[in-house]
């Protein structure tokens, strides 16, 4: 079976939009997409008059070397967020299909889910804070196309290992594709999903520059999957979804992956070392064990913390509304100076005493 098989027949069967920039290369007289023969008159803004590849070639080849795929299987999108969109779009008719997600998690899942009138199945964390193939396998209907799963998980930060995700998607192939949101992978520093492409054709991954190479800002991230897959998504992306500046800062960040590789070495280290700070305070009840750059925390009074630290100007995330997480914050990890002041605002808010 063909993984398009799993796609919506009315996506297949779509041409998608021709655009100008993807009708031709660059001539000297470009009067086909109805642009400004001018630049604004602002510093850095030269060639800003011309709509931006649709897929700029050069970034699309340094992330395809970053993740160490072929260039045909990766698709640069608007953040990861919009991969995600784009997969439910793709896969998933709406107010028919279903997605499944393992709470608790990322709330995008679902709320892109909804967006799309597309059913959200759920197949809760097992005991140990990480998905159960055994619950995954039984809340898989016929009609669950995409199955998520993001590691490391996002409020809890446990990782699920690379041999369990390729023994679901083996399970699953010709049934669901399963999407493995990696967009914390580099605090865990384990290889990715990528690599079960080359065998299951019913894997996609998500990756972003939003975290680990500190450009949230920039909107840049990707989805890497089979070729199939790449090219029906870029069927229903809009026709130039990465503004120009974007692509020309990341391809510049990507350029030095020591700087990045350095951070998440810091970030690594601050990680353990808070949580480990943080187990010991008699105001917190559970440290969840975390493989990315923040902590799931349990504390005895979430909601006096919370307020306690903003107060001191420290925001955290309550995300006590989430199954099995009552009490608990999740708290990025910051630069040295800021988790020390964290710890520092505990204590004086009585959390330590
Ligand atoms: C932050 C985050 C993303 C990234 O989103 P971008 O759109 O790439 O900024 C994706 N998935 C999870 C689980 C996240 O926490």
């Amino acid at each position: 079976m063909n993984v398009l098989d799993l796609a919506r027949p009315e996506i297949r069967a779509l041409a998608g939009y021709a655009s100008a920039r993807s009708e031709a290369g660059r001539a000297r007289f470009m009067l086909n997409a109805n642009e400004s023969p001018w630049s604004p008159n602002v510093r850095g803004a030269s060639g800003l008059n011309r709509y931006p590849e649709p897929q700029p070639a050069l970034l699309v080849a340094r992330l395809a070397e970053l993740y160490g795929v072929a260039p045909e299987c990766l698709l640069a999108t608007r953040g990861s967020d919009e991969a995600i969109d784009l997969l439910l779009r793709v896969f998933c008719r709406p107010g028919g299909d279903a997605a499944l997600i393992c709470p608790p998690t990322f709330g995008m899942y679902a709320v892109a889910a909804a967006v799309q009138s597309v059913a959200v199945r759920e197949a809760p964390l097992g005991a140990d804070w990480l998905p159960d193939a055994g619950r995954i396998l039984s809340a898989c209907t016929p009609r669950v196309r995409l199955v998520f799963l993001c590691s490391p998980n996002n409020p809890t930060g446990g990782l699920w290992p690379l041999a369990r995700i390729r023994t679901l998607a083996r399970a699953l192939a010709d049934r669901a594709v399963v999407v493995v949101d990696e967009a914390y992978l580099e605090f865990a520093g384990t290889p990715s999903a990528a690599s079960l492409l080359a065998k299951q054709a019913n894997v996609a991954v998500l990756r972003t520059l939003s975290k680990a190479w500190g450009m949230a800002g920039a909107r840049v991230g990707c989805l890497i999957a089979r070729p199939e897959v790449v090219a029906l998504c870029r069927r229903v992306m809009a026709p130039y979804p990465l503004p120009a500046p974007s692509v020309k800062l990341a391809v510049a960040a990507l350029a030095d992956p020591a700087a990045t590789a350095a951070r998440v070495a810091t970030l690594v280290a601050e990680r353990e070392r808070l949580a480990a700070r943080l187990a010991l305070l008699p105001g917190v009840e559970e440290v969840l064990p975390s493989q990315a750059n923040f902590l799931c925390v349990r504390f005895i009074d979430a909601e006096h913390v919370r307020r306690a630290l903003a107060v001191r100007g420290i925001l955290v995330r309550d995300v006590s509304a989430q199954p099995r997480l009552e009490g608990c914050l999740r708290i990025s990890v910051g630069a040295p100076v800021e988790n020390a002041r964290l710890v520092a605002a505990l204590a004086e808010s009585g959390v330590a005493a």
